[in-house]
């Protein structure tokens, strides 16, 4: 028996992934900001650290300016790619100008400075945002190293290093968190797979509910959930064995692999029970394709070359606009289920369909109510 009470995941939408991570990039960012507004005002009030006249003004309106972008930013709570990109880009161009506003650059204002960007760009920008980053970094090294070295020699070394350092660790962060996104990606599609047959699991199978039910509506078709259920599986693990039932479980699964069409989606829901959902026209089109299921599973042979029939019950529905596509789905699979007990009762190894369900009305639309 499914049973449908147990936590029903949300679809990972990719705008609902991409959130956090904006949210983060954008305290991120803003962080950064406000200390290094806080940091570089105490340069206006020590006495021998900026050069005198515009160039005081000119720090203090950068200075203000940084500021402002921080709140900004810390009230907005979120920062795209392009902003992201923008505000890094920004700030390798802030150190440029508060080197030119500060009488030793390389007493109170090293590159190291730059780090920050440098870190930022690495960790939320795409390749080619962190590659022009890079280069923007070496160009202000050598920007404002420019004035403190008399010699080509002397400064093309210090730039290096300056530079060398910076895009050498950011390239650093960059691979490491490529190499934790790969794992994370890799984790979720195992977290949708079913360990033992390699099928999908329930996860998937209730993430799948909007797009089959958008798909549906849109090309005026039906629904059709097959549940199937393994005949007298616990006599054959309790006559040879579980790794013989497993084997078995593995067989079935590659059988109904092949034979499900490309676009249906098929998961093993529990134990020995699986389900294909698909787009149909009729029930007749659904009794077909549930017949053929029916028919791998009992060509198909485990390992040991033991044989395994099953019961399929079917039931289709035509999706209405305004329904919960999860919960219609569910709706949907309870009268599968219902059916395959009938094929059981019926004698197993054989298909039932569910009666039509009665039309349901859809929820009013509020936006004409
Ligand atoms: P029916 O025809 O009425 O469905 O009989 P059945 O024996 O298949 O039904 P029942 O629900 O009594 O037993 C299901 C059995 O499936 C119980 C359990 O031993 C077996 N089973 C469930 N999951 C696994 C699994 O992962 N591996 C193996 N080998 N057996 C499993
Ligand atoms: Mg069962
Ligand atoms: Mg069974």
């Amino acid at each position: 028996m499914i049973s449908l009470d147990a936590g029903l995941p949300e679809a990972a939408g990719s705008e609902s992934a991409r959130g956090p991570e904006r949210r983060v990039a954008g305290l991120t960012v803003a962080t950064l900001l406000a200390t290094g507004a806080l940091m570089g005002s105490i340069n206006l009030v020590v006495d021998g650290v900026l050069r005198e006249g515009a160039a005081r003004w000119a720090y203090g309106a950068t200075m203000l300016l940084l500021f402002g972008l921080a709140v900004a930013l810390g009230v907005r709570g979120r920062a795209g790619p392009r902003h992201t990109f923008a505000l890094v880009i920004l700030g390798d161009l802030v150190y440029l100008a508060v080197v030119l506003c500060i009488e030793d650059p390389l007493r109170y204002a090293t590159p190291l400075m730059l780090l920050f960007p440098a870190l930022v760009a690495a960790w939320f920008l795409d390749l080619r945002g962190l590659a022009v980053h890079m280069a923007v970094t070496t160009a202000v090294c050598l920007a404002a190293l420019w004035p403190s070295y008399d010699s080509a020699v002397g400064l093309g070394v210090q730039v290096g290093v300056s530079a060398g350092t910076l895009n050498g660790a950011a390239a650093g962060v960059f691979l490491l968190r490529r190499r934790v996104q790969r794992l994370l990606e890799h984790t979720e599609s195992l977290a949708r797979l079913d360990p033992l047959t390699g099928l999908h699991n329930r996860r998937y199978l209730v993430e799948q509910a909007p797009r089959l039910w958008r798909q549906a509506r849109r090309d005026g078709s039906h629904v059709t959930a097959m549940v199937l259920d393994l005949d007298h599986f616990k006599r054959l693990n309790d006559e040879f064995g579980h790794a013989a039932g497993d084997s078995v479980l593995g067989a079935v699964a590659r059988s109904l692999s092949t034979t499900v069409r490309p676009a249906d989606v098929l998961a093993r829901t529990g134990g020995e029970e699986l389900v294909v959902l698909g787009s149909v026209s009729d029930v007749t089109e659904a009794t077909r394709l549930a017949e053929r299921l029916r028919q791998a599973v009992a060509d198909g042979r485990g390992g040991d070359g033991h044989a395994v029939t099953a019961s399929v019950g079917l039931a289709v529905v035509r999706p209405v606009d305004g329904e919960d596509p999860v919960a219609a789905l569910w709706r949907l699979i309870d009268r599968a289920d219902a059916a395959m007990y009938d094929a059981k009762r019926e004698g197993r190894n054989r298909v039932a369909a569910a009666p039509l369900a009665p039309a349901r009305a859809p929820r009013p639309d509020r936006t004409t109510a």
